[in-house]
């Protein structure tokens, strides 16, 4: 049936309240809901990798299709929820976005897998990433390379703001300005979507260098060149788009996450730039903060 309403809310975090027969989870744990909920038929959403679903008749809770968690209470089924360990509460809430990001980066480590990739001591400290765009995604793709062991610089057309230099200082990574002058990178990830950026960089990837794309946007033109086909071609430049994630990312995700709490603990502090109440929920949306990474808002306490 079609819905002419939709409750808003992808990126959450609870607390179990009640659990009905057969369930694991128990009252009071900590738990991130996964978004998307498979077509039933093909053989990815069967076994549960709906990130690949063939079919496209997925639903994504707070998207499309199904209620998303942007309420006081919601029931779900105890196989589309991840359990999040008690020291995450304040930033478990970021597990959903970087799902996807984790996601995006075990594309590119499974595909790369067609050459030698690593450097000469087997870590990829001799690889540069640059990360197109410093929104939440773009942060967290930084944080996730640097753990890797890549070098990593995140473009921007314009200036850090004061929340960007201090994450990215926190994590040990270069806030660089988009133009000329900038290094061969052995890997770009656009979380941007700006096909005139993007283009401008391709032509300087390394040789057997890869691009992942996870930035969408609308409206921005680029003509791409028989010429840059050739080069990406005789070059082996790898290409994937990358969406959404399957649960064992969004594991994967609280994994890094409890990582980080422990060794960027304020780069992830300074990710959530404010908490409002529900009844402030229209007037944050309305009047964006400058500088705005995520703006959490809290149920009950
Ligand atoms: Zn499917």
């Amino acid at each position: 049936m079609k819905k002419d309403r939709l409750v808003l809310g992808h990126e959450a975090i609870g607390v179990v309240e009640a659990v009905g027969s057969g369930v694991e989870l128990r009252k009071g744990d900590l738990v991130v809901p996964i978004v998307r909920r498979g077509c039933g038929v093909c053989l990815n959403c069967k076994v549960g990798r709906q990130d690949f679903c063939e079919t496209g008749n997925f639903v994504e809770a707070g998207i499309r299709g199904q209620d998303g968690f942007m309420r006081d209470y919601f029931v779900d089924q105890e196989v589309y929820m991840v359990r999040v360990p008690p020291q995450l509460r304040e930033v478990g809430v970021l597990s959903e976005p970087l799902s996807n990001v984790v996601k995006g980066v075990e594309e590119l480590f499974t595909l790369q897998r067609r050459t030698l990739w690593t450097c000469e001591d087997s870590t990829f400290q001799c690889r540069t990433a640059f990360v197109i765009g410093s929104g939440p995604i773009g942060l967290l793709f930084a944080m996730t390379l640097v753990t890797e062991g890549f070098n990593v610089a995140v473009l921007n057309r314009r200036d850090p703001n004061e929340v960007e230099s201090k994450v990215t200082e926190a994590i040990g990574v270069k806030f660089e300005k988009l133009g000329d002058g900038l290094p061969s990178p052995d890997l770009i990830v656009d979380t941007a979507g700006s096909p005139v950026t993007l283009l401008k960089l391709l032509s300087k990837i390394k040789n057997n260098g890869a691009v992942v794309l996870f930035g969408t946007t609308s409206g921005e033109r680029e003509e791409i060149s028989a010429d840059l086909i050739t080069e990406l071609v005789e070059r082996n430049i790898l290409v994937v788009g990358s969406v959404n994630a399957s649960k064992e990312h969004f594991a994967k995700a609280v994994t890094y996450l409890s990582l980080w709490h422990d060794r960027f603990p304020e780069a992830l502090r300074t990710m959530i730039t404010s908490e409002v109440k529900p009844e402030e929920a229209g007037e944050a949306l309305r009047s964006k903060t400058k500088g705005e990474v995520k703006t959490v808002l809290r149920w009950s306490q």
